[in-house]
């Protein structure tokens, strides 16, 4: 039975609940990691999988239902699979995903698969592998395709494709990205560049919108018609006179912050309410202390009720707008990077 949902200042349940992994990636996406050095997470602090497994349960007490695995780079995580198939023994959890850049997934789609997850999401920014290269620094442009494709022969209850659009480095892929999401049976969904923690190279003209992407898209199919439907989810999704279907994550331009309820578990148990939010709360000193579910519950409750984030919309009254915090902030606390909350 799903417990009653906690709710915030603003009346946003406590349901959808990201867990970071790991804070290490197998890339380095120009608009999450484009430096060339990083602090990592240490090692004794990252929570094992029981220790996930005990949060996630007192986070399922107290009403959520949703999880998605990220990163960094879940699949970088040794025996991710344990993991899902931890989570998904629980009744509770009614949507278990992940969201991966691909890399990996071609030998992993089978066990996650075997192992209950539910639903995968791919980052594909390009169809080109010079320019993959260009965004990532690495020649792996083929193995994510691989992956999407066994991914696809998986059956998950759905795939997805993230594609985060900037202007003048991949504006022009939209429409055979549109393609190829129909052609492997995937749902793209196009992502505003957004100037979180780690986005240091963000500028406002980088930022191809909504409006953008909507234009570039009926100037070849006619009509985008939305789709409506009541969901707390960040993308607001479309369908085509074909009935080719996609989504657009807006979150730059026109933020959701009135329906937000996610929270993130960073890798080594700091508990984030906003994408943006400057600190999080620790759940990993209390649960290593040997706190009791009740008294994480209490913390995790006043957390939420607490809860005033809405970081998105505050960042549109911003004028002269540039990246949220410079790298030498990010290397002092790399909490604030976007790789260590999960995106
Ligand atoms: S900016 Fe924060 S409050 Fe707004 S949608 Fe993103 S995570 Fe939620």
């Amino acid at each position: 039975m799903t417990a009653a949902a906690h709710t915030d200042t603003f009346g946003r349940p406590l349901r959808n609940l990201r867990l970071s992994v790991t804070d290490r990636c197998n890339l380095r996406c120009q608009y999450c990691m484009p430096e060339r050095d990083y602090v990592w997470l240490p090692r004794q602090q990252i929570l094992n999988y029981e220790e996930v497994g005990t949060l996630v349960d007192v986070f399922l007490d107290l009403g959520v239902t949703k999880a998605r695995l990220t990163g960094g780079e879940p699949l970088v995580r040794r025996d991710l699979p344990e993991l899902v198939r931890l989570l998904a023994e629980k009744p509770r959890l009614s949507d278990l995903a992940i969201t991966t850049n691909g890399v990996l997934l071609a030998d992993a789609a089978v066990p996650l698969r075997k192992a209950g997850l539910h639903r995968v999401t791919v980052s594909l920014d390009t169809l080109r592998p010079d320019r993959f290269q260009a965004l990532t620094r690495f020649d792996d442009h083929a193995r994510v395709l691989a992956g999407i494709e066994a991914a696809a022969a998986e059956k998950f209850q759905s795939l997805k494709l993230d594609t985060v659009v900037m202007r003048g480095v991949n504006d022009d892929e939209i429409l055979p990205l549109l393609d190829y999401g129909r052609k492997v049976g995937a749902e793209v969904r196009f992502i505003e560049y957004m100037d979180v923690g780690g986005a240091t190279r963000w500028s406002p003209t980088s930022v191809f919108s909504r409006v953008d992407i909507l234009a570039a898209i009926a100037r070849r199919h006619g009509p985008v018609t939305p789709i409506a439907e009541r969901s707390s989810a960040p993308a607001e999704r479309f369908r085509l006179a074909d009935g080719t279907t996609f989504g657009i994550i807006a979150s730059t331009t026109a933020p959701f912050c009135g329906a937000c309820d996610r929270s993130r578990l960073t890798a080594d148990g700091q508990w984030y309410l906003c994408l943006y939010a400057a600190r999080g709360l620790d759940l990993r000193g209390p649960l290593r202390a040997g706190a009791s579910k009740d008294e994480l519950a209490r913390l995790i409750t006043e957390g939420w009720r607490e809860r005033t984030d809405r970081g998105a919309e505050e960042r549109l009254g911003i004028r002269n707008r540039a990246p949220l915090v410079g790298v030498e902030t990010l290397r002092k606390n790399p909490h604030l990077e976007m790789h260590t909350r999960g995106g």
